[in-house]
């Protein structure tokens, strides 16, 4: 998981680079600084704009190989989309992924999914409602990943956004084929299992039995134990078992 370091910017500054505050978060944007210079990283871009950004410009996270620096609260409406007051500088949160040269692109690239994969889940916005600034403006950014050329494409981006986890702990690689490792939506049990009040599925957080059959159970999203199985978090709040011998997609 990626480590965010807040650098909030003062409300002068909220004042003079964003349309304030309303924001409805309701779609995550990626960007690139292109700025290949040398310690044009996450924290010099977060100075940049606690320090009062020159251009008309604004956006909420910064990222490299090392950290997310936060600028600005996810509540504040950027000027990051080139949209005017569109979707993307009103109801977007916005990410700018480092490529400068004494950097590691690559892992930048992967933390920035870390965070757009906590963004989804604390704001409750789904996949395919991360888009590229490309999408808002017809710009070409993030430059990198449309062009591919480093080695990381949007499809790639998106993989990794699937993958990524709450937990740092991975599970067990010798059983996760037996187990739902991205959101299954819904699913039916096909052998009886329990739900669970916790992720410790020990007989004294049983809350009911569910026999196999056809009715359809929703998925909240999955969660892990602390040694990294996964579970799946129910819509009733009650968590049940991953394992496709028991559940399978609806
Ligand atoms: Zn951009």
């Amino acid at each position: 998981m990626v480590n965010i370091r807040k650098n909030l910017v003062s409300q002068s500054i909220i004042n003079t680079v964003t349309s304030g505050t309303g924001n409805g978060r309701k779609w995550i944007t990626i960007h690139e600084t292109d700025n290949e210079n040398t310690t044009a990283n996450a924290d010099a871009h977060g100075r940049l704009q606690a320090g009062g950004n020159s251009r008309s410009a604004s956006w909420h996270y910064t990222v490299d190989e090392k950290e997310a620096v936060q600028s600005f609260n996810h509540n504040i409406k950027c000027w990051a989309a080139g949209d005017g007051s569109g979707n993307g500088n009103a109801n977007s949160i916005h990410i700018e992924i480092c490529v400068n040269k004494d950097g590691n692109y690559k892992k930048a690239v992967e933390n920035a999914a870390a965070l757009a994969k906590k963004i989804m889940e604390a704001e409750n916005i789904p996949l395919d409602r991360v888009v590229q600034h490309n999408h808002w403006s017809g710009k070409n950014c993030p430059s990198k990943i449309r062009s591919g050329k480093a080695g990381v494409t949007w499809a790639g981006f998106k993989d990794i956004l699937k993958e990524v986890t709450t937990v740092s702990k991975p599970e067990n690689p010798s059983t996760s084929n037996n187990y739902y490792t991205s959101n299954p939506g819904k699913i039916k049990v096909i052998k009886t299992c329990w739900q669970y009040k916790g992720t410790n599925f020990v007989e004294g957080n049983r809350v009911q039995k569910v026999a196999a059959g056809p009715i359809e159970y929703t998925v909240k999203k999955i969660e892990h134990t602390k040694a990294g199985t996964p579970r799946l978090l129910m819509k009733n709040g009650t968590y049940m078992t991953t394992n496709k011998k028991y559940v399978k997609k609806a």
